[in-house]
C-alpha cells in the first residue's frame, strides 16, 4: 500500500495499491534482495568508523569514481552542503548555475550556516553555463569584494546530459584562476549510461562530486561525497557538525552498495521507457512534449490548462501519479516498466477520446 500525498492538500492522502509514480525517481521502494541485503548487514558504530558496510561503500565508491575517498551522508543536500564548506570559509563566494539544485532547492544552506556568498551564473534552459559569463563573476583582489573559492557545476541537469567538453572546459578555467570545483551529480549515473563514458571521464576534472543512491539507482536513502584525502578529512568533521554522524548506518549503507552494484546498467531501461514516453505522448496534439537529444530519464510536457485538473484527476482514478501538468515532469524508475508506459499512454488516449 502506497499513501500518496495529493499535491493540493498535504492532509489528503490517498491510498493506491500499485501506483505508477511518475512525480520522481525517489519514490523508488527497496526490493526483496535490498531489504535481504539490510538483513545481513555487519554493522558497528560508524561515528567510532566500525561499521564494515559503511567502510567498504565509501572504499568501493571512491574506487568507481577513481579518486582517493569517499564519505557516506544521509542525503545529497547534505554532501553537498558538506563540499562546499570544505571548500570554502566564512565570506567567501561560490559560483553556481542559477538554475542548479545547489542554488535553487537547498534552502541555501552555504550562506545560512558557513557564511558563504553564492554568486548564480545564467545557464541555457539544457543547463549549460557560459565560460565568459563565469570568468566575468570571479572577482578581483580587491577589500571590497568576497573572494570567489569555487564553481559548482552539475550534470545531469533536469535529466539532460551535459557536455563534458564545456564541463571539463569550465573547471579548467575556474582551477587556472584558483578555484575549486565541486559538482553536483546527484544523477550521474544516468550521465554515464548515456554517453558511454567512464566514470572517470565524467568526474576526472572535478576536486569533489556528490553522487545520490535514492534517486534512480533505488536505494531507500543516501549519498556519498567523493574527492581526495585532504577534502574528505574536512568534511568529515563538518558534517557532525551538521548532525550528519550516523550509527549503525550500516542498514542503509548495505543497499546502497546493492545499488551501485546491481542498478545502474539498468538505468538504460529508464532512458527507453523515457523516450517511448515522450513518443507515445507527443502523438496527442494537446500536449506539447519536450525530450532532447541530452534528455535521460524525464519527460517534460504541457497541456493547456483547462485539461490539467481534470486529466490529473483521470490519471490518478487509474493510479498514474503526475503532478503540475503546467510544468510537467515526469520521471521514468525502476518501479515503471514498459508495459506501465503502454498503459500510460492509453489512458492518456482514453482521457482525450473522452473530452473531445
Ligand atoms: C535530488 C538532488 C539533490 C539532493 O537532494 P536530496 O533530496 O537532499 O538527496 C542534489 N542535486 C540534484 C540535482 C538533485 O536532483
Amino acid at each position: 500500500m502506497n499513501q500518496y500525498n495529493s499535491n493540493t492538500s498535504h492532509s489528503q492522502k490517498i491510498s493506491l495499491k500499485n501506483p505508477i509514480d511518475f512525480r520522481s525517481d525517489t519514490v523508488t521502494l527497496p526490493s526483496n534482495e535490498m531489504l535481504e541485503c539490510i538483513e545481513n548487514a555487519r554493522l558497528g558504530d560508524d561515528v567510532y568508523g566500525e561499521d564494515q558496510e559503511v567502510n567498504d561503500l565509501q572504499k568501493y565508491a571512491a574506487k568507481l569514481l577513481d579518486k582517493e575517498a569517499a564519505l557516506f551522508f544521509p542525503s545529497g543536500t547534505q554532501s553537498n552542503l558538506t563540499a562546499m564548506l570544505s571548500h570554502c570559509q566564512r565570506g567567501d563566494e561560490v559560483l553556481i548555475g542559477k538554475n542548479y539544485h545547489t542554488n535553487v532547492y537547498e534552502a541555501r544552506g552555504v550562506s545560512v550556516l558557513g557564511g558563504v556568498g553564492i554568486c548564480p551564473i545564467e545557464t541555457s534552459a539544457s543547463g549549460s553555463m557560459n565560460i565568459e559569463d563565469m570568468l566575468n563573476q570571479i572577482k578581483d583582489d580587491d577589500p571590497h569584494y568576497a573572494v570567489t573559492k569555487l564553481l559548482c557545476l552539475e550534470n545531469t541537469f533536469s535529466g539532460q546530459v551535459q557536455p563534458q567538453s564545456e564541463l571539463d572546459e569550465l573547471a579548467k578555467e575556474a582551477h587556472s584562476k584558483k578555484l575549486k570545483v565541486h559538482l553536483d551529480g546527484a544523477r550521474l549515473f544516468n550521465a554515464h549510461i548515456k554517453t558511454g563514458l567512464s566514470m572517470k571521464q565524467l568526474t576526472d576534472s572535478f576536486d569533489s562530486v556528490s553522487i545520490c543512491l535514492s534517486k534512480g539507482l533505488g536505494a531507500p536513502l543516501g549519498s556519498l561525497l567523493v574527492a581526495d584525502q585532504e577534502t574528505i578529512d574536512k568534511a568529515h568533521r563538518l558534517r557532525k557538525m551538521l548532525g550528519g554522524g550516523m550509527r549503525q548506518v550500516g542498514v542503509i549503507a548495505a543497499c546502497g552498495m546493492f545499488a551501485l552494484k546491481n542498478n545502474i546498467q539498468r538505468l538504460q531501461e529508464d532512458h527507453d521507457n523515457a523516450k517511448l514516453l515522450a513518443k507515445g505522448l507527443s502523438s496527442f496534439e494537446e500536449m506539447s512534449v519536450d525530450f532532447g537529444e541530452s534528455q535521460t530519464n524525464m519527460v517534460f510536457v504541457n497541456c493547456p490548462e483547462p485539461h490539467r485538473k481534470p486529466l490529473e484527476k483521470f490519471l490518478l482514478e487509474r493510479e498514474i501519479i503526475i503532478s503540475n501538468l503546467d510544468r510537467g515532469r515526469l520521471v521514468c524508475h525502476l518501479g515503471i516498466k514498459e508495459k506501465d508506459i503502454l498503459f500510460v499512454i492509453d489512458a492518456f488516449r482514453e482521457y482525450f477520446k473522452e473530452s473531445a
